[in-house]
């Protein structure tokens, strides 16, 4: 039995992990285009300092990825963000720290007093009556009223998405807050009936010694399974209700195909299998989103928390600053400082794509209108992805049925990867392991 996993992400590489633990006897090839795995969740070294250009890391509210960690002997690795960077600052015309606290909350300069009656007043709205989707911005309009929504949804979105709230799906990119209008009837009633924020983000910000990079090298060495780098799979054609794997250098017939790669990859490589397929896969769309990181080797501003997120109402270049050294202090040499800024995603897609010296530029121009940050940096490292975050719209959910009910035609392939049932790190390694119950159960029962 020969199975095939394309993209070496850590949604290839969870799934080849959960495969290769339950069936040993498995021979499993993940094909990776690029020189270094991981995908979005990749570390770069620049003197000292460690960036990541995607994932800063998962928050521990999910179990699957702590699990994974533990079952993979990966925990001597794993490190917890500083409790000193809880802090976190939203930017609309000046810094202002999120309030951690109805007390907080009610001082907060953020919100008039209106806005903040009116978020009380979400007690007291009844929930939506039907199933049909609906933008985050609609729901937040609805339930908590628009000053919540164009500041503290607009920040939170634009932080985990790169998104807006007028874009996303509530639906497909907040399953859980839906979850607690529709079982609770509120969210300050689900809040208080399971008398935990679940709605919320939740969790601690936990990640690995010198970046995500050491996590994702020691899943693969750990996988029994065989690695091919710089290996681009091209095409896949079906022969005999298996799959010949096309690579530069060679073409192998597997029995099992899982994509793990971005939609528009797996839509290229199922063209010639289920035209319809490819089209729909297609169709998920992908906003730009650039990372520029600042190395400081004597800051003298204070780094005092975990960043700060803008609000599109504030009308700058970027959509944040994460102040890395201080979230984990592995991050910069000793006594120096770093940060990363975020720029572009669906609320400015063509600022990502700007040439590096203007990416660092607005980086520049962002931290001193934001945080009277002047000095030059004394590193610097930019990443930019032409199309970095999926996007998940309105009707994402009927997509997914529509494409996994399609998948169904083709038996023996699987597709996997934060396309599709969640974007979050912790999403994938939940879906790769579904995926890789799903392969496991199709998969004759092992010969010993
Ligand atoms: C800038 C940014 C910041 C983020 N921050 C966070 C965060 O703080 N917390 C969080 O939880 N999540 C974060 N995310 C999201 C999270 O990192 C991703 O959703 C997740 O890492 C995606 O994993 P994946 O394996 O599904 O896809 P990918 O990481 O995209 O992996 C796909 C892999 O497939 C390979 N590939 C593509 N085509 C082929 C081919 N033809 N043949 C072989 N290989 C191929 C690619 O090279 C790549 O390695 C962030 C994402 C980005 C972009």
């Amino acid at each position: 039995m020969k199975i095939a996993i394309v993209g070496g992400g850590i949604s290839g590489l969870a799934t080849a992990f959960y495969i290769s633990k339950a069936r040993p006897d498995v021979e499993i090839t993940l094909f990776e285009t690029k020189d270094k795995l991981g995908g979005s969740m990749m570390t770069q070294e620049v003197e000292g300092f460690f960036f990541e250009s995607g994932s800063n890391g998962f928050l521990s509210n999910k179990p699957d990825t702590l699990a994974l960690i533990e079952e993979s002997g990966c925990r001597d690795i794993l490190i917890q963000s500083n409790d000193s960077a809880r802090k976190r600052f939203i930017y609309k015309d000046f810094l202002c720290p999120l309030p951690e606290s109805p007390k907080a909350f009610l001082r907060s300069p953020l919100l008039s007093w209106i806005g903040k009656i009116r978020v009380a007043g979400e007690f007291f709205v009844s929930p939506k009556k039907d199933d049909t989707d609906e933008t985050l911005q609609s729901f937040g309009y609805r339930r908590v009223g628009k000053e919540m929504t164009n500041v503290f949804l607009d920040a939170m979105v634009a932080g985990i998405f790169g998104s807006t709230p007028d874009k996303i799906s509530v639906n497909s990119a907040f399953p859980a807050v839906v979850k607690l209008e529709k079982e609770y009837g509120g969210l300050f009633k689900g809040m208080l009936a399971k008398k935990k924020k679940e709605a919320g983000p939740g969790g601690v910000l936990m990640s690995f010694k010198q970046g995500v990079s050491s996590f994702i090298q020691r899943l693969a060495s750990v996988c029994k399974i065989e690695i091919k780098m710089q290996c681009e799979v091209s095409d896949i054609k079906p022969k005999n209700g298996k799959y010949i794997v096309t690579t530069q250098e060679s073409e192998v017939l597997f029995d099992r195909v899982i994509l793990a790669t971005p939609s528009y990859i797996s839509a290229k490589l199922l063209e010639n299998i289920d035209k319809s397929l490819a089209k729909d896969l297609n169709e998920i769309e992908y906003s730009p989103i650039s990372i520029v990181g600042f190395g400081y080797y004597d800051l003298s501003h204070p780094l005092d928390g975990f960043g700060l997120l803008t609000t599109t109402s504030a009308k700058k270049s970027i959509l944040g600053v994460l102040w890395d050294s201080s979230i984990f202090g592995d991050r910069a040499p000793q006594n120096a400082k770093s940060v990363r800024v975020m720029i572009g995603g669906q609320r400015n897609p063509s600022l990502a794509l700007k040439g590096d010296d203007e990416l660092v530029s607005i980086a520049k121009m962002g931290i001193r209108e934001t945080m009277g940050i002047d000095d030059g940096p004394d590193v610097v490292f930019v990443k930019r992805y032409e199309k970095g975050i999926p996007n998940y719209g309105l009707g994402h959910k009927d997509k997914m049925v529509k494409i996994f009910n399609r998948l169904q035609q083709h038996k023996g392939l699987y597709l996997n990867s934060n396309a599709y049932f969640g974007v979050a790190v912790n999403d994938c390694v939940s879906n790769s392991k579904k995926c890789a119950q799903k392969v496991l159960e199709e998969l004759s029962p092992s010969p010993r």
